[in-house]
């Protein structure tokens, strides 16, 4: 793969959905961490599939069933070479995160009883924290949660405390959309295996699009993904596993796809990972997301982590001058990503939003699907701003100058 230089000039060519006027003014789109845009390389991937190769997969034997099973196929090997999986049959294609989890909760869950612990933290996105109160409440399991240190971290030694021989199963983010926190996943994953046998999952809807990945340096037994997150399309994204563990795991859904042989009260499997996918898959979505990742790892994962850092660091320095202003998260560039709660006391976060959605600049104002977060930290929502590897410092400076604005506006 051929690494292209960082260049935000010609990035920005890349996404022609950043080039235009909102209200006058050129647009500024800092929601990346709610759903980034797509490059050109991506919708024409998928648009020349849709114009050539369409059908449906596996079981035809005309020329395009097999050119779109060729294609389907063909994603999921480089999706699987991207996380540096073993086996490309450990990727099992989903909606997206949220699907990718509860498909865990759901199949690995059947085999929890009373007395078995499952624990999350106080930082999980809802997609990490209902389905497993929805596997508690049905299997009679106790959920236990982390808490978190006022910085806005994982507090470890509470973490270190849940573990033991009852704990099942412990999940948690890699990258908090609240917070912006990157946790320490390798060296909790250690600790994990240290003091139980729990199956350990995370969360990379936020790792994924901005860190490179390497779920078997992560020492994770599945990781979770979402293609619209990570400059792919919706519907689409996937839950890597160990093929071991994906074996012994019942199906998660019935229908067509999933079966080896059905038979009039019953039926048996197909192999892992056909037998998570029933139904008609979402074709164009897994080589859209294909694209996606061959897009990202030609301007390189470590040069949009840098990147990101140093929008990051410029957007801290400048947004703490604001009179009022408090950003949730770690104080240090180097433990977060690109992403930055923010809060001016005194004020609601959706009237910032609105300020600053008046001046072109897009960001989201809300608890963010992480009630826990914003509960723990005493606020009710806070306005958030996600930098991707399209955005630059004149972005960065405008936002600060809009946050300005909207602090003057609010509190005089
Ligand atoms: N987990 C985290 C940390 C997220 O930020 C999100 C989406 O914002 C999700 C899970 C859910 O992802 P999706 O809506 O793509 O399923």
């Amino acid at each position: 793969m051929q690494t292209i230089a960082f260049d935000v000039g010609s990035i920005r060519r890349d996404f022609p959905v950043l080039d235009q006027i909102v209200d006058g003014k050129p647009l500024v789109y800092l929601d990346s961490a709610a759903s980034s845009q797509k490059p050109t390389q991506v919708i024409e991937a998928i648009s020349r599939y849709y114009l050539r190769d369409h059908a449906n997969v596996h079981r035809g034997v005309h020329e395009l069933a097999r050119r779109a099973t060729e294609a389907y196929e063909n994603s999921r090997a480089r999706v699987a070479r991207w996380l540096n999986a073993t086996d490309a049959h450990e990727v099992v294609w989903t909606r997206g995160t949220s699907e990718a989890l509860n498909l865990v909760a759901f199949s690995l869950g059947e085999g929890l009883g009373p007395g078995d612990e499952i624990v999350v933290s106080e930082m999980e996105h809802h997609s990490n924290l209902v389905p497993w109160q929805l596997l508690a409440r049905r299997k009679g399991a106790r959920l236990r949660l982390a808490s978190l240190t006022d910085d806005g971290r994982l507090d470890l030694g509470h973490l270190a405390s849940l573990l033991g021989a009852r704990t099942r199963v412990v999940s948690l983010a890699h990258v908090s959309n609240a917070l912006g926190t990157i946790n320490p996943v390798s060296g909790i994953g250690a600790l994990v295996r240290e003091r139980s046998d729990a199956v350990f999952i995370l969360d990379g809807a936020q790792g994924a699009p901005h860190l490179p990945i390497d779920v078997q340096a992560l020492g994770c037994d599945f990781y979770a993904f979402s293609g619209h997150k990570m400059c792919g399309p919706t519907g689409i994204g996937g839950l890597w596993g160990r093929k071991a563990l994906l074996e012994e795991m019942p199906p998660y859904q019935g229908g067509g796809e999933m079966i080896e042989r059905v038979y009039r009260d019953y039926s048996t499997w197909a192999e892992v990972p056909h037998k998570f996918e029933a139904g008609t898959p979402n074709i164009a979505g897994a080589v859209g997301l294909a694209a996606a990742v061959d897009y990202l790892e030609a301007v390189g994962l470590d040069a949009i982590h840098e990147h990101e850092m140093s929008l990051t660091r410029r957007a801290l320095a400048l947004l703490s001058e604001v009179e009022g202003l408090r950003i949730l998260g770690p104080a240090e560039v180097e433990a977060r990503a690109g992403v930055l709660p923010f809060v001016i006391e005194g004020t609601s976060a959706q009237d910032v939003a609105t300020i600053l959605d008046a001046q072109g600049i897009a960001v989201r104002a809300g608890h963010h699907c992480a009630q826990l977060v914003v509960d723990r930290y005493g606020v009710t929502a806070t306005c958030r701003a996600s930098f991707y590897l399209y955005n630059s410092d004149e972005e960065v400076d405008r936002l600060a100058a809009g946050v300005r604005t909207a602090s003057e506006v609010l509190l005089c």
